[in-house]
């Protein structure tokens, strides 16, 4: 026998429960996470492709949950974002991504991700000012790493922020160019240093030859604004190769490197919940 509507609902509505109390509970975790230092940046190799040298390193959000173990950024984040609380963990992660730069000139220039909350902060370049002055890193060695969508929503807002941003000294990326829309029109009218194209293509370059066209066509957009432009996601020798053919830049990729803690780190890991 079929089950009757009301037994169907009442299934659905236990699961729903279920989730969101898991939700809840990650969300407390959260705060408490950054109470007591649970996160730490790992850092990912950025290479210069022509030189082969390292041109800077990009810094990802990790948490390790105590009892659940590693939780994937995609997970938590928009939990994060949800409560809030992205504001207060967006700044540690500016504040110690800072500190360990100072710490390692190895690593060159940092890229950091900024989420759209923070974007939508007025208050954000005066935190990113912040962030350089304690540290003393001087702000060539920043980069923040922005999504297209984070721009689309109110241009008279998003523009004067971003060239606030920029006033510092501090570069400005887009980040995972390719997966949003009206790429052109946003890249003509934001300043951008660089252009990270998205990981999805990496995938399509040993398979299908529309996206070598289309890596092209990348590569003469970023000639055509002078910017360069960083293939993120690179896995194999093939997807290299194709790179190098086009005259790609900048690689970044678990060929070049897994993101890993900052090597031979000699800084104590820094409070967080103090802002
Ligand atoms: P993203 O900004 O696109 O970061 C690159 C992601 O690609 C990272 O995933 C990295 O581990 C992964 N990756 C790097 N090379 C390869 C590769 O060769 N193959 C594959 N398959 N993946 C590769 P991760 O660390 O899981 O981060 C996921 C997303 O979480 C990031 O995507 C970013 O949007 C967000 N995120 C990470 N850290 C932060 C942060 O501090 N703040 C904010 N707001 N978002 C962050
Ligand atoms: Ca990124
Ligand atoms: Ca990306
Ligand atoms: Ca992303």
């Amino acid at each position: 026998a079929k089950a009757s509507p009301a037994r169907g609902l009442s299934f659905y509505h236990a699961e729903m429960d279920a989730a969101e109390r898991y939700r809840r509970r990650m969300k407390d975790d959260l705060r408490i996470a950054l109470a007591e230092g649970q996160f730490h940046l790992d850092c990912q190799v950025q290479v210069d492709l022509r030189s082969g040298e390292t041109c800077g390193h990009e810094m990802l959000l990790r948490w390790n949950h105590p009892e659940r173990g590693p939780i994937p950024p995609a997970e938590f984040i928009p939990l994060a974002e949800e409560s809030g609380l992205i504001l207060p963990i967006g700044d540690w992660v500016l504040r110690e991504a800072c500190a360990l730069a100072v710490a390692n000139p190895q690593l060159g220039k940092v890229a950091v991700n900024l989420s759209a909350v923070q974007f939508s902060q007025p208050d954000l370049p005066r935190q990113v000012e912040h962030a350089l002055a304690s540290s003393g890193l001087p702000a060539e060695r920043l980069e923040l790493e922005i999504t297209e969508s984070m721009l689309m929503q109110d241009r008279s807002r998003t523009l004067p922020l971003l060239e606030r941003i920029k006033a510092l000294g501090v570069r400005v990326a887009m980040d995972d160019f390719g997966t949003g829309y009206s790429s052109l029109g946003t890249l003509r009218s934001f300043p951008f240093d660089k252009i990270k194209l998205d990981r999805s293509f990496m995938a399509e370059l040993d398979t299908s030859p529309q996206a070598v066209g289309i890596l092209r066509a990348v590569i003469g957009i970023g000639r055509a604004l002078r910017i360069p432009v960083l293939a993120e996601g690179v896995e194999t020798q093939s997807q290299l190769e194709h790179l190098r053919a086009e005259g790609c830049d900048e690689v970044q990729g678990y060929l070049f490197g897994r993101p890993i803690p900052v090597p031979g780190q000699e800084r104590a890991p820094s409070e967080g919940g103090t802002m």
